[in-house]
């Protein structure tokens, strides 16, 4: 007689609210089409529960979970161990479980590499920030560790983006300072990554970073995070001027690959995930 397992693998999400987020869609579709037995989970958490729920996972012997907010500062003080990059960044939005230990990387910035790393090499890149949140800072902190040689934090309020390049400065072998944003930003000639790390387009396929439009020219890596619509006015308007542009899609999606590979062990193709999502966004 064949031996029968009818134990599933266990991972999911803790986040409040949870029900617009998409993650559960996406690596479902992806357990479902490798014949992968696992389960993700899209759980509601309220910030007062995060303890008990941490404590569920280990008991349930989940092999780990995405966090989202606002858990992703407030879950490190239950966790074993932290990946270098989520403790220079100071927030952890992957947990793995392994032998009841606690491990919480960042995959923000991560996924937005994976991404990058179709089109360029960001080692010896000049990079051109936009934003100083939760994103900017993961974006930033990778592309230090990944031996950017510069990079230039543009934000409204300039202390957030000073907090981010003093980051960068102390913890990776990348310069990098700050640029107050006032009025419509020029991209200067030598940046070869300009990146939107602001939420202006998250659901507003109009809606544009107050940039000099003329200032986009050929050869220059324009990356969007906003992952819907995915084609941003920005994105839209780089590829009109011959830029080479990457959308919030893929960073998004990449982040559903990590998450896999840290839980089960294995790299799925990004394909059905991205394949899913666009289905689900292009219905929104
Ligand atoms: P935060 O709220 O932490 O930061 C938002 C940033 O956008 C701030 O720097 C803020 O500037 C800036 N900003 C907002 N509106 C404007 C404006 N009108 N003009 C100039 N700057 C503006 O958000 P997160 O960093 O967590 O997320 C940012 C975006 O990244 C979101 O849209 C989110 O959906 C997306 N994201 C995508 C991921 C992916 O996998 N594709 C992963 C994570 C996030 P200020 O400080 O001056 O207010």
């Amino acid at each position: 007689m064949s031996q029968q397992n009818f134990r599933s693998i266990l991972t999911g999400s803790f986040s409040t609210p949870c029900d617009d987020n998409p993650t559960v869609a996406m690596i479902e579709a992806a357990y479902r089409h490798y014949s992968i037995d696992a389960h993700y989970i899209n759980c509601d958490v309220k910030a007062e529960n995060l303890k008990d729920a941490v404590a569920g996972a280990r008991a349930m012997e989940w092999v780990g979970f995405n966090c989202s907010l606002p858990h992703k500062v407030a879950v490190i003080e239950h966790l074993d161990e932290l990946a270098e990059s989520a403790r220079i960044i100071g927030a952890v939005n992957c947990v793995s479980i392994r032998d009841g230990r606690l491990i919480g990387d960042n995959t923000d910035g991560k996924g937005f590499l994976a991404s990058l790393n179709k089109v360029a090499e960001p080692s010896g890149k000049k990079v051109l920030l936009l934003g100083a949140g939760g994103a900017a800072r993961a974006i930033a902190v990778e592309l230090g560790l990944a031996s950017a040689a510069h990079i230039t934090v543009m934000n409204r309020d300039p202390k957030k983006a000073e907090t981010i390049a003093s980051l960068v400065r102390d913890n990776t072998s990348a310069r990098a300072d700050v640029q107050a944003w006032d009025g419509e930003a020029s991209v200067p000639e030598d940046v070869d990554i300009l990146i939107n790390a602001t939420s202006i387009g998250l659901g507003d396929a109009d809606a544009m970073p107050p940039l000099k439009v003329e200032t986009l020219r050929k050869g220059l890596i324009v990356a969007d995070v906003i992952p819907n619509p995915p084609r941003t006015r920005l994105l839209r308007e780089a590829e009109g001027r011959g830029c080479t542009v990457l959308d919030g899609l893929g960073m998004l999606v990449n982040q559903g690959v990590i998450g896999v590979k840290h839980w089960l062990g294995r790299t799925l193709d990004a394909g059905v995930m991205e394949r899913t999502l666009k289905d689900i966004f292009s219905a929104d």
